[in-house]
């Protein structure tokens, strides 16, 4: 299936209509998925002070469901879980879209100013969220310890942010399956499973 670029988003209604058809058919997909260890470690890591953000590409809601304040979760690729005006930015449930959409045909303007509403991810040909990049670039040069979990640090800007905590003289840790090409600049690389490895880093602390 074609992914439907932003452009074609923005100017075409039938693009729209398809990309929200795509949306609503994964609706029972995304209200089951749950946190998992790994969410859980991080949650725990956040309450007791350790971690004072979370940057993610995930748009699946789960850092916040695990327990994290949503204004320690910096999402680079948007959320999919809610919904929001492109022009002012007011953010809609997903299920009120829904039924509008079934009683219409199509999604709802913005309530607030007649604008596109789109779920809050960042699509294919969309710009980078400038306050979530910048949010993650201070929370970068602000940290001591930065740790990668789970990313094969291959998709930038994203990858970017572990190299510039180095440079600015944080220590790097990477928990990744597999071997990533910044595995040379870490203090740290464990090739495991996120989930019982954070498990036991909390647990031992
Ligand atoms: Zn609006």
């Amino acid at each position: 299936m074609m992914p439907i670029s932003f452009d074609e988003f923005i100017s075409s209604p039938e693009a729209r209509r398809q990309s929200w058809r795509r949306r609503f058919e994964m609706e029972e997909t995304w209200k089951s998925v749950r946190p998992n260890a790994g969410h859980e470690a991080v949650a725990k890591l956040v309450q007791c002070g350790l971690v004072s953000h979370v940057i993610t590409q995930n748009i699946d809601n789960l850092h916040q469901d695990s327990g994290v304040p949503e204004d320690r979760v910096i999402e680079l690729h948007g959320n999919t879980r809610h919904a929001k005006c492109l022009d002012c930015g007011q953010r809609m449930d997903i299920a009120d879209i829904h039924s509008h959409f079934i009683a219409h045909g199509d999604p709802p303007d913005c309530p607030a100013c007649d604008g596109i509403v789109k779920t809050a991810t960042i699509s294919f040909g969309q710009a980078m969220p400038a306050l979530e990049m910048e949010r993650a670039r201070r929370a970068t040069l602000g940290c001591d310890l930065f740790v990668v979990l789970g990313s094969s640090l291959v998709v930038y800007p994203a990858a970017g942010f572990p190299l510039l905590a180095k440079q600015s003289g944080a220590r790097l840790v990477i928990v990744n399956r597999e071997r990533t090409d910044q595995d040379p600049y870490a203090d740290l690389t464990l090739h495991r499973e996120i989930g019982p490895t954070m498990r036991a880093a909390v647990g031992a602390l």
